[in-house]
């Protein structure tokens, strides 16, 4: 049966979630409050991990369902939208974070490495460790290429019907006997059978009433000029995404979009408010970041290619939330992604579309560290 479907934010999981409904048959709309692949959310640039290697067996566990549908988006679009680069992790032998890492993938069964430094560097040229380091190493993780993924799973959800409203913003939300009405910032009322809230760092303006436990923070990537002799080891088919899990330093090998190398740190910034924010850069940031890479990674440049501001939407212990508004049972809330999320949003978003028709939680995602915990619930 063919359901009346809104889906509110269109950044990495509403995107998902809008092509799963197209897709299915249903009338579809995707409100966003920006343009499409704006910058002022979580999902846009060049690049996020991909990875089965957590230290939570749980969220190497969800990864063996969101894997299949990277690469069937990849197929569906004939796009490398997803590119397999290897990943490694590596932190002083004995590192809880590290070992916790080898036995979650140990026991997902997912194939892996683990390398002395001496032997990590050489298969992987472009790196410095220090002697006390071990590497662990998988195969099945790269990066998705975030930014160009939003706009194809636009395209694909305007392709097969969805109606979308780019630059509209969802003021009001509310569940009646009659349906759920989604009221705009230009006055529109529309009413519909299901809707899913995956709004990010916004999310909490939507429900200002039940104290969402999110925190928006700013978070800066860089990329790291390489000098000429470099390049050729800092492609992703010689380089694979790193994670240094006794600092949370990570990084990318070259892209193919910008210059250098990608480096950040998966720390929380700074609080912020993300519609009164501004996203300019910092350069003490950028010197953090290149004193890293330099440490880090051979023929590094010291110059700042490209810089930019992303937001996190934080909640205590980095679960996302997954649940139903406290109190109604047709509204869905997505968001937390806590800075690793985008890995999963294909997940979120399909799992969204289920419940949308099923009312169920499928997957991992059934798991109750995904409900909302509220005083008042
Ligand atoms: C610097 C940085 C690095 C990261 N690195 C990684 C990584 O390596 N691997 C990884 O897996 N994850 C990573 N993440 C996390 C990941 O990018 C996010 O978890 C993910 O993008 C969140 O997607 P989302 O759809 O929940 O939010 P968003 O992409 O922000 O989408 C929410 C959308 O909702 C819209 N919206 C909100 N409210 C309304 C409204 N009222 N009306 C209409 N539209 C509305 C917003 O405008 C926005 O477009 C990183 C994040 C950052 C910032």
């Amino acid at each position: 049966m063919s359901m009346n479907i809104a889906v509110i934010g269109l950044g990495g999981t509403g995107s998902a979630a809008l092509r799963f409904l197209a897709d299915a048959g249903h009338k579809v709309t995707g409100y966003e409050r920006f343009e499409i692949g704006h910058k002022r959310g979580s999902s846009h640039g060049n690049s996020r991990i991909i990875r089965y290697a957590y230290p939570d067996p749980l969220y190497t566990n969800l990864m063996t369902a969101a894997f299949p549908l990277w690469e069937s988006l990849c197929e569906k679009t004939g796009r490398d939208l997803m590119v397999k680069c290897g990943g490694i992790t590596f932190a002083p032998g004995g590192h809880p974070e590290l070992d916790a890492t080898i036995a979650a993938l140990s026991s997902a069964g997912v194939a892996h490495t683990v390398m002395s430094s001496a032997d990590a560097m050489q298969r992987f040229p472009a790196f410095r460790f220090s002697d006390d380091e071990v590497v662990v190493f998988h195969a099945d993780a790269g990066f998705l290429r975030s930014g160009e993924i939003v706009e194809a799973q636009v395209e694909l959800a305007r392709d097969t019907g969805a109606e979308i409203r780019a630059g509209v913003e969802v003021v009001d939300v509310g569940e009646t006997q009659a349906g759920v009405v989604v009221k705009t910032a230009c006055g529109d009322v529309s009413s519909y059978d299901k809707v899913i809230i995956a709004g990010g760092a916004y999310l909490p303006m939507l429900f200002p009433q039940i104290g969402l436990p999110l925190t928006v923070t700013r978070q800066q990537i860089t990329y790291v000029g390489l000098e000429d002799a470099a390049k050729h080891l800092c492609a992703p088919d010689r380089m694979p995404v790193w994670i240094d899990a006794s600092t949370y330093w990570y990084g990318f090998p070259t892209d193919g979009r910008l210059d250098g190398v990608k480096i950040a740190r998966h720390q929380m910034g700074d609080v912020v408010d993300p519609v009164m924010d501004d996203r300019s850069v910092r350069g003490s940031d950028d010197d953090a970041a290149v004193r890293v890479a330099e440490k880090r990674i051979g023929g590094t440049t010291g110059s700042v290619v490209h810089s930019e501001v992303c937001l996190y939407t934080n909640t205590p212990n980095e679960d996302f939330i997954f649940d139903t508004a406290p109190g109604w049972n047709n509204v869905l809330l997505v968001s937390g992604c806590s800075g690793h999320g985008f890995k999963f949003t294909v997940l979120l978003g399909k799992v969204a579309a289920d419940w949308a028709t099923s009312g169920e939680f499928c997957h991992g995602l059934a798991d109750d560290r995904f409900r909302l915990r509220l005083p008042s619930v």
